[in-house]
């Protein structure tokens, strides 16, 4: 009876097993708490504000499709083209020399021209091939240029304003084409212009007189369209192929976004390669932002190796790589005001370096953890992490303020035990350096007599350290002494899990029987007329001898801090990771050590 209860127990639980894991698998978490988890597309901002381009450099081995991303992420195409290489810029005043020839004629000249006089390109009309440059705002600012380029051996240099000529919409971009075709045979030079509907703008017109002749020439090419004269905008797109051919000419529609996806693995921007598609706008300063748009995954491929070496065990790089995923989702829209996602940087989001930082290792902890965050409460939880604990990994609120569950310190044998070369570091600092110290601190302690812990938190990390001066003392608190150089703090230590000591002179003293070297006076025990007396922190100590009295210095002429581990200590321990790694821990038992509480979620991508 008893064995067949147990017997029947086994199988319900086996037969709950068997029901549960595959509700467990499909039960994807789709949304957390206000952040969305079922989008695994991601805005990530390459180039913007002080890095934003005057023009960018498209390349791609594959055929482009250039095209307008809407808000609502819809994408209207506009045309593909698979000349390798585009260059974008915005509309402006320029200079103009040619035509020449051919194209080499023109690549001659192109060399020559004047960094100063702004960015050039190769432009291929029907007359031949110009190049093309500056950025000008005024025709009167583009002639200031003309002396420059005759010194550089440029002549005949013509200067091209932004007033055009557009003919009514046309139905599609092949009649556009069939339209610019007509007005080739006529010697009239037009170019696809979309601004919601395909059109053909023509001419660069400087002023108005040169419009209306213009005007004429056209009513007898092509009498069935209606021409309307279109004032300059610096905010309209041209988008140039490597064999000099203007594609098109974007007219910026509120709302929309140029955009170019490849048929390749990735395109390069600036010579830098992205997984991904691009988006291109102009900032207030009408300069390009590029921002990528990658699968969250096409991202961390390139995060992953930046933040670990793509050298170290696999299980470590896949803990990293859901650490770095669950950063992503935590912070989507950090950068909402600026348009992206997450941006590239490692002082501010997580190092991304692209495609030239991928390593095949890295790139597959991405992929075997495909889909996998770390959660807490339904929440994408902050996974913070450090290069090495020292030892003990610490409570967050230890570092900062707020305490969160999952972040508390947790022995950690692991790091040393993979051989970190953060295990055990030490940095003297100088008299005066710690004066300075004291001083950037906001107190002028005088000479420092003594660097002093005063309070340790359980991990063994310094809470309190003290500073005593000849004119002062102040106390400096947690990461204070961490910071580095620039910030908060000038100590720059590697991590607060440390011990001091001062070097101080000796000092010599003799006594009847041998002479003996002292290392300091302070804490010097010396028979005084009224007893044994141990001496107290001064610069300097009065001493009589039978002969004189003099007086004996005291002060330290350094400090040397000995300590272990490097960064704040909350979270995983990158070290550790390895060092559990190595013992045979899978990715999940090293995050399930470091973030104690956290769940594994299996989210959509
Ligand atoms: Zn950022």
């Amino acid at each position: 009876m008893r064995g067949t209860s147990i017997k029947t127990a086994v199988l319900v639980v086996i037969l709950g097993l068997s029901l549960a894991l595959p509700l467990f698998l499909f039960d994807r978490a789709t949304y957390a708490d206000g952040v969305a988890l079922d989008n695994p597309m991601f805005r990530i901002g390459i180039h913007y504000e002080a890095n934003a381009l005057a023009t960018v450099r498209l390349n791609s081995s594959a055929r482009v499709e250039f095209g307008l991303a809407g808000t609502d992420g819809t994408v209207i195409p506009l045309l593909a083209d698979e000349s390798g290489g585009w260059q974008i810029h915005r509309e402006a005043v320029r200079l103009a020399a040619g035509p020449f020839g051919d194209h080499a004629a023109a690549a001659q000249v192109l060399s020559r021209w004047p960094a100063r006089s702004g960015p050039a390109f190769i432009l291929r009309e029907s007359a031949g091939f110009l190049v093309s440059g500056g950025l000008f705002a005024t025709v009167e600012q583009a002639v200031q240029h003309l002396p420059q380029l005759a010194a550089a051996g440029i002549n005949g240099v013509t200067v091209r304003g932004m007033l055009t000529l557009v003919s009514g919409s046309l139905p599609s971009i092949e009649a556009a084409q069939a339209v610019r075709e007509r007005l080739v045979s006529a010697g009239l030079e037009g170019r696809l212009h979309f601004d919601g509907a395909w059109r053909i703008a023509v001419g660069f017109a400087t002023d108005i007189t040169l419009i209306d002749s213009l005007r004429v020439a056209l009513v007898a090419a092509a009498p069935e369209l209606v021409w309307e004269s279109l004032p300059g905008d610096f905010r309209r797109i041209h988008v140039i192929s490597q064999d000099g051919r203007l594609l098109f000419v974007y007219a910026n529609l509120a709302g929309l976004t140029l955009r170019a996806a490849s048929g390749a693995d990735f395109m390069s921007v600036e010579g830098r390669r992205h997984r991904g598609a691009f988006e291109f706008t102009l900032d207030q300063m009408n300069r390009f932002m590029v921002v990528g748009l990658m699968h969250v995954d096409d991202y961390l491929k390139g995060v992953v190796p930046r933040e670990m070496p793509a050298g170290w065990p696999f299980e470590a790089l896949k803990a990293q790589a859901v650490v770095a995923r669950t950063y992503a989702y935590a912070n989507r829209n950090r950068h909402a005001a600026l348009g992206f996602d997450l941006c590239h940087l490692s002082t501010c989001c997580q190092a991304y370096g692209g495609v030239e930082w991928e390593h095949p290792n890295s790139n597959r902890a991405v992929d075997e953890t495909k889909g996998v965050i770390a959660l807490f409460n339904g929440r994408p939880a902050s996974t913070f992490y450090h290069s090495d604990s020292g030892g003990h990994t610490e409570n967050v609120e230890h570092v900062w303020t707020r305490a969160i569950p999952y972040l508390i310190g947790v022995p950690d044998p692991f790091g040393a035990l993979a051989g970190s070369t953060h295990a055990r570091w030490e940095q003297e600092l100088t008299q005066a350096q710690m004066q300075q110290i004291a001083r950037f601190n906001g107190a002028d302690v005088g000479t420092v007599l003594a660097v002093t812990v005063e309070s340790r938190f359980p991990s063994g990390r310094v809470s309190t350290l003290s500073i005593t001066g000849t004119a002062g003392r102040m106390s400096l608190m947690r990461q204070q002494p961490r910071l580095p150089d620039g910030s908060t703090g000038l100590f720059a230590l590697r991590s607060t899990m440390y011990t001091v000591t001062s070097r101080v002179a000796p000092v010599v003293v003799q006594s009847a029987h041998a002479t003996a070297s002292l290392p300091g006076l302070q804490g010097v025990q010396v028979a005084t007329a009224a007893g044994v007396q141990t001496l107290g922190l001064a610069p300097e100590h009065a001493v009589r001898t039978a002969s004189v009295t003099g007086t004996l210095r005291s002060i330290p002429s350094s400090f040397v801090f000995v300590g272990s581990g490097w960064g704040h200590g909350v979270g995983m321990s990158q070290w550790g990771a390895r060092g559990m790694a190595e013992l045979g821990h899978s990715y999940r038992e090293i995050l399930f050590h470091y973030y104690r509480g956290i769940w594994l979620a299996d989210i959509p991508h």
